[in-house]
């Protein structure tokens, strides 16, 4: 008998029939003797319409009363569940994140788990029941509702595989496990049977959200395998696991993208020391997350600064920055929108030379201006304008032979 985490994404709970067919999944697992904690995403689009409800009522929407709204998806999610669950003859128990005790720190919207409870579960399994947990949500310490970011529900089942030491945490979701690339931008997209921790990471960190990065990040950490799988067919996924020697083998493992960022410009701004803690500390003041940052080498004393930051914290930071720029004496700030980090990623990367040149040289054959360049050990990204993504991603696909699948050595 194991315990087993299972979470379904928004898709895979997007009507009443889909629900019903969850249901019966789990109960298959269920009949089999394990002990099953069902992870629910809110259904399909539903927290999108919940944002824009509030965008709706409000320029604004307060943090804490956003939060308290968005996590109404999941509640429904779970209730219909185990309705369906019960109606089947089964016994089952929805619980939301403050029933379990799924506690996090304050950060409305972007929230980070501190702790789980396991009590209030384990009695629910006790007693034979199938228990549905709403993903996505927490109690900070002043007992309000927190949300974990987009796509937290991960987070939440890789979270409580961990703090209940399941067997395995699997994550259903509408493709059947993770592909080179986005298997619905690049068609020639292979699906992989083992990535690493530190792999998935890069790609979920650089666009790809079949898994959230903070999952990868727990599932790391404590050692979880994660089984991505789809909630459409039997078929097996693909393992998130500890690296191993022969992953080295592979130069580039994967291909992701981010069109959710955009580009901040100061130009001209007076290079002397304190310069760039000025400019960003009201930036992260705010709880802005700064992604790329470029400065060129000064000339006559003058310097521009480019930076990246999500899209939706575009506007904010334009105005914080520009109020920056007035006070040092910077000539002007240019913003963009339109842009797309495309990146490369691949452990082989650590002991091979000469993999950036060619994916600029790849980029370049295409006519594909790039505009910043970032590097890390396993991964290479660019930026470059947003209309070349998916040209981009095919050109690097193909080149780094991806879209065919690895001797066997
Ligand atoms: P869920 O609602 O189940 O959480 P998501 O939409 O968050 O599902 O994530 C699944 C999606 O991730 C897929 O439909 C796919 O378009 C996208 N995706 C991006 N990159 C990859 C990748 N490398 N492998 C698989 N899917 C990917
Ligand atoms: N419902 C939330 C979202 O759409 C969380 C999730 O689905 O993982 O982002
Ligand atoms: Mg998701």
């Amino acid at each position: 008998m194991a315990l087993i985490v299972q979470k379904y994404g928004g898709t895979s709970v997007g009507s009443i029939e889909r629900i019903r067919s969850v249901a019966r999944r789990v109960i298959e697992s269920h009949l089999q003797g394990h002990q099953m904690v069902v992870v629910l995403s809110a259904m399909a689009g539903q927290t999108d319409g919940l944002i824009r409800l509030a965008r709706e009522m409000t320029e604004d929407p307060d943090p804490r009363e956003l939060d308290v709204l968005m996590a109404t998806g999941e509640q429904i999610s779970v209730a219909l569940f185990a309705m369906a669950v019960k109606s089947m003859g089964y016994d089952a128990c929805s619980l939301l994140g403050f029933q379990v005790g799924i506690y996090t720190d304050d950060l409305y919207g972007k929230a980070r788990i501190q702790q789980i409870k396991k009590e209030r579960i384990l009695k629910e399994l006790e007693k034979n029941r199938i228990v549905t947990v709403a993903g996505f949500q927490g109690l900070d310490d002043h007992g309000d509702i927190t949300t974990l970011g987009r796509g937290g529900s991960d987070t939440t089942a890789v979270a409580l595989a961990a703090a209940m030491k399941a067997d395995v945490c699997e994550i259903y979701t509408d493709v059947d496990g993770v592909y080179t690339t986005d298997p619905h931008v690049c068609p020639k997209a292979r699906k992989l049977n083992l990535i690493s921790y530190d792999e998935m990471l890069e790609m979920a960190s650089l666009g790809a959200k079949v898994l959230e990065i903070r999952s990868v990040e727990f599932a790391k950490k404590y050692n979880v395998p994660i089984h991505v799988r789809s909630t459409f067919s039997n078929e097996r996924g693909t393992m998130v696991v500890e690296e191993t020697r022969d992953m080295e083998k592979v130069l580039v493992s994967g291909v992701a993208f981010n069109k959710n960022e955009a580009r901040v410009t100061i130009r001209k701004v007076p290079d002397r020391p304190g310069i760039a803690f000025r400019i960003f500390e009201p930036v992260f003041e705010s709880g802005i997350v700064v992604d790329m940052i470029l400065q060129n080498t000064s000339e006559d004393g003058l310097t521009d600064l480019t930076f990246t930051v999500p899209k939706a914290d575009f506007y904010k930071t334009m105005k914080l920055v520009s109020d920056t720029a007035q006070k040092i004496g910077a000539e002007k700030v240019l913003g963009d929108e339109n842009i797309a980090k495309v990146s490369i990623i691949g452990v082989g990367m650590r002991t091979h030379a000469g993999v950036a040149s060619r994916m600029f040289e790849i980029l370049a054959k295409e006519n594909i201006n790039i505009m910043m360049i970032s590097t890390s050990e396993i991964k290479i990204s660019c930026v470059i304008e947003e209309k070349y993504t998916e040209l981009a991603v095919r050109v690097l696909h193909e080149a780094f032979g991806l879209d065919v699948e690895p001797q066997k050595s």
